[in-house]
């Protein structure tokens, strides 16, 4: 039985979910104003993580990801400018509908780029904010319509206050957000922790659509409610994110789902991926630690070393990153490339005999996603020399781990003219028995990046 880490109670549950056999699954997506970088990469291998871990369980799943595109101001809480305006002006781009439009697809294409170096297959639907406002305009209208919002000079507000589950996500105590207030009070709010449905009289902002509420724009949340109401229904499954997104983002979207329709629980289960820190604190775009998968690849790691690097870690810890740790992965991942192409190379026994790995394997990864639990039963498996049928295991716990094991061959590469020719002069040493030549030529060899194996059929020659 799959149990999974449910927010909601905070506790690990069986999932169950609504139709027997199927399962619904929103994503919140990426906000396309720059490079996703490795910290957002590490949630979003999380939910892939997820998604293969229902699917192995041999449920139907439907995923849902949305592309922010619009309405998410530089603070969570309705505050500053839309970050995609301030992206144009980072990036010099004249300000106009098209150029926003055009540096939203670039960064969206980056995003599956990147995504798609990761082994993460794309979600069933994808959905942009810009294409869904007239459902997001129907929803407030909803919100409206059964009394949760009220009006200010900067648009349509939802009134927190009238939610009677508004904590129970984030298990906030909102006396102590009176006090505090995470925000600064906008003074026309009657709440702290109410937030903007719809933006008004902003007339710098580049996208306005007409409502019934007046000429603006959605606030962020609404998107997500919205969209995932429209493509799985009003009542679904599954719910993820950082868990940045518990306290404000994910509980603003219950609220609006349930005051629109009246029904809860909206979402059945809600997971949340731990964040990835730096030595030295959070991963910040504006300080020179902001690391995209480009600059891991620079440096010459292959994008499944980082998601190898992920998946030791389970998804509920916060991880450091550090080039050790990346280096660690590395060596790990090479190690298993080599025994993969070795199977490849030798070919099944054909004996079933997997003294009961499978299980274990399955136990990991059904007890909320236990990944470094997995790993470790993976590599017990490869040290066990009762199991013969190693490889086909091996691609059996690839369906969930993504790692691209089937895809694994043996480098191919071309022996430059110039090694050729100190190949066939260290023959000649050899076969004149002059071993002090032949070793030189060796070194010469190595000097050019290959190494040399004496073998029975003769030299056999490798990168070095
Ligand atoms: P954004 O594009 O900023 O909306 O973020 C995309 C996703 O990345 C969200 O699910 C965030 O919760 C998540 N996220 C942001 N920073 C980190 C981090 N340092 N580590 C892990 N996840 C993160
Ligand atoms: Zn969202």
């Amino acid at each position: 039985m799959l149990k999974l880490y449910n927010t909601l109670t905070r506790k690990k549950e069986d999932f169950k979910p609504i139709k027997p056999g199927e399962a619904g699954m929103y994503c919140c997506g990426p906000t396309v104003y720059n490079y996703a970088h490795i910290g957002n990469l590490r949630a979003y291998i999380f939910e892939d993580i997820l998604r293969r871990v229902l699917e192995f369980n041999e449920f139907d799943v439907k995923q849902v990801m949305n592309i922010t595109d619009v309405g998410h101001l530089a603070s969570e809480a309705d505050e500053g400018e839309d970050k995609l305006m301030k992206a144009l002006a980072r990036e010099g781009k004249k300000p106009s509908l098209e150029s926003m439009k055009e540096l939203a697809r670039k960064y969206e294409a980056a995003f599956k780029r990147d995504i798609h170096m990761l082994n993460i297959p794309e979600p069933s639907i994808w959905c942009r904010a810009t294409e869904h406002v007239k459902e997001m305009i129907e929803l407030i209208k909803r919100i409206d319509k059964n009394s949760y919002a009220y009006k200010t000079s900067g648009g349509l507000v939802f009134d927190t206050s009238k939610f009677k589950h508004y904590a129970d996500l984030g298990k906030l105590k909102l006396d102590d957000l009176k006090a505090g207030a995470r925000i600064k009070l906008d003074r026309e709010k009657k709440n702290p922790s109410d937030f903007a449905l719809w933006i008004t009289n902003q007339p710098n902002h580049l996208m306005q659509w007409e409502s019934t509420f007046g000429r603006g724009f959605p606030g962020w949340h609404i998107e997500c409610s919205a969209m995932s109401i429209k493509y799985l229904g009003e009542q679904f499954d599954i719910h993820c994110g950082g868990i940045d997104h518990i306290p404000i983002h994910h509980t603003n979207e219950i609220a609006q789902s349930e005051a629109a329709t009246g029904k809860h629980p909206w979402v059945k289960y809600w997971l949340h991926g731990e964040f990835l820190v730096m030595p030295h604190g959070k991963m910040s775009k504006s300080s020179g630690e902001f690391l995209t998968l480009q600059v891991l690849m620079d440096k010459g790691y292959e994008p499944l070393v980082y998601r190898y690097f992920c998946l030791g870690a389970h998804y509920r810890q916060q991880l450091t990153f550090s080039f050790e740790g990346l280096d660690a992965a590395k060596a790990a991942y090479e190690k298993l490339k080599s025994r993969v192409i070795e199977l490849k190379q030798k070919g099944e026994k054909g004996i079933v005999d997997d003294v009961g790995y499978l299980s274990k394997f399955s136990e990991a990864i059904n007890d909320d996603l236990n990944t470094p639990k997995a790993l470790a039963v993976m590599w017990d498996m490869l040290k066990d020399e009762d199991v013969g049928n190693k490889l086909s295991l091996l691609l059996e716990f690839d369906r969930v781990l993504g790692l691209g094991l089937n895809e694994m061959k043996k480098e191919e590469f071309k022996v430059p003219k110039e090694v050729t020719v100190l190949l066939k002069k260290r023959d000649d040493a050899r076969k004149a028995k002059d071993w002090k030549l032949s070793d030189k030529i060796r070194d010469e060899i190595k000097a050019k990046g290959f190494s040399v194996l004496d073998t029975h059929d003769g030299q056999k020659v490798e990168k070095a």
